[in-house]
């Protein structure tokens, strides 16, 4: 049986990047990559791997401890408050991560945002936008399962921070060096979670070798 490597991975040209090397993380990415997986699989897959990813980027996260009342006696446990945390799905394919998330950690918050270009500047504008109030005490986890260029990640994260936000993680799958180094130079205060980080983009902005446009194999567009 070959010998895994670290199931973490820091990159030295990239501090942002947490690259999550789990064997079943890298199992279910090459499993989603296959041009043949079928959209109910795709969407499963995507659930399992935002699963596992979240426990990575929840890993340090600070608990409360508590009395707990066993069969047998009183002790002390620790619970992690899920109402500081948030989950902001970018549309449209950040929406394919949340259920899995949330089967893990199923009391946080759900927050919204919609980004497209102004026909004219070419700057993001959020079309739409909605977070829960008191944005300042959640640890908040962006979800875009295809780090591209990093425009919209970014513009998602600045219009967050706009709003209050100041704990922010992002969380992927496929990361291309692009978007990577994009989120380094617009937020290198947000750490970029991801489970695969791709070779570079295609002329039409698609990561190679990735697995082709994630929203439409999510919803079957
Ligand atoms: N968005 C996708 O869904 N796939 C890519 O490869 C790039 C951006």
């Amino acid at each position: 049986m070959a010998v895994s490597e670290s199931p973490f991975r820091r990159d030295a040209r990239h501090p942002n990047l947490v690259l999550t090397r789990h064997p079943l993380l890298r199992h279910k990415v090459t499993l989603l990559r296959r041009a043949d997986t079928p959209k109910k699989i795709f969407k499963e897959l995507v659930d399992e791997i935002a699963m596992l990813l979240a426990y990575e980027v929840t890993a340090d996260l600070v608990t409360e401890t508590v009395e707990v009342r066993t069969p047998l006696e009183e002790t002390e446990g620790e619970i992690v408050v899920g109402e500081r945390l948030t989950l902001v799905p970018v549309l449209r394919a950040g929406l394919g991560m949340v259920e899995g998330v949330l089967q893990l950690i199923p009391t946080m918050r759900v927050g919204h945002i919609g980004l497209q270009r102004d026909h004219d500047t070419l700057e993001p504008i959020d079309y739409y936008f909605k977070i829960p109030p008191d944005p300042e005490g959640s640890l908040f986890i962006v979800t875009d399962p295809m780090l591209a260029t990093g425009g919209s990640a970014s513009a998602a994260v600045t219009f967050l921070k706009r709003s209050g936000a100041r704990e922010i993680r992002l969380m992927c799958i496929v990361a291309a060096p692009e978007g990577v180094a994009r989120m380094e130079r617009d937020h290198p205060d947000v750490p970029v979670y991801a489970a695969a980080f791709d070779r570079q983009l295609n002329e039409k902005g698609y990561i190679l070798p990735g697995l082709g446009d994630a929203g439409d194999r999510l919803f079957g567009t």
